[in-house]
């Protein structure tokens, strides 16, 4: 996508959050040159929203919609600011050789991502296991992972894919486990299903996908109230 330079300040900070751990300068001084992350822009998103505004019927010139084109055009920049994440960057050398085979999960991680067919929001939690062969990936770098993905526009199961070939690629471990469950706003608010309903999907890789003890074992642990829950 576009160069790192090229993005308006408020994505940028996004961004930086994604790639980079608290506590590392990487993109603070940065912003703070750049300051309150005024939005740059050709107009056109403002344009276009405008005109949606006029479509259903709306006057885009009373007071509380003035701001209104400007603000959702920030929003969507926002809410895919995953586009522009590197993954060098977010994983910057977090990978460590480890004599480990057991089983790492982490779960509860929660996340917002946007139907690609509404532009919707669908939002809720990610499950993520694997088994490292040699090799694992710092703890804090999994939700990053999730995030880079989610805020995008998607659809879940695709969410759920990438999410687990991202460590099978970077990783090569044993096997990959990824089960994420979410409510589509699509689906709720347009009263087409029962609200509440939860989507769940899954993608399993390596032992996961071939040994039944591996999948058993994690679907067991997602099972388990987490301690806070
Ligand atoms: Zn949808």
């Amino acid at each position: 996508m576009s160069s790192p330079t090229d993005l308006p300040s408020h994505v940028r900070a996004i961004v930086d959050e994604i790639e980079t751990e608290i506590g590392e300068a990487s993109g603070f001084e940065e912003r703070v040159i750049e300051g309150g992350g005024a939005h740059e822009g050709n107009g056109r998103v403002e344009a276009a929203v405008h005109q949606i505004l006029i479509e259903i019927g709306e006057d885009p010139d009373r007071q509380g919609l003035q701001g209104t084109p400007e603000r959702v055009h920030r929003m969507y920049t926002e809410l895919t600011a995953g586009y522009h994440v590197d993954p060098e960057r977010l994983i910057n050398r977090a990978i460590f050789d480890v004599d480990y085979s057991e089983m790492v999960i982490v779960k509860d991680i929660p996340f917002y991502s946007l139907c690609e067919h509404h532009l919707l929001p669908f939002f809720g939690t990610a499950a993520v296991a694997y088994i490292p062969r040699g090799r694992v990936i710092g703890l804090s770098k999994i939700p990053r992972i999730v995030e880079m993905y989610a805020r995008r526009l998607q659809v879940q199961e695709r969410l759920t894919q990438q999410v687990a070939e991202f460590l099978q690629d970077r990783l090569q471990p044993q096997g990959v486990g990824v089960v994420m469950e979410a409510t589509h706003l699509c689906a709720v608010m347009r009263g087409v299903r029962k609200p509440g309903m939860v989507m769940t999907t899954s993608s399993v890789l390596g032992l996961f996908r071939t040994r039944d003890r591996t999948r058993s074992e994690f679907l067991d642990h997602l099972a388990r109230r987490s301690p806070e829950a």
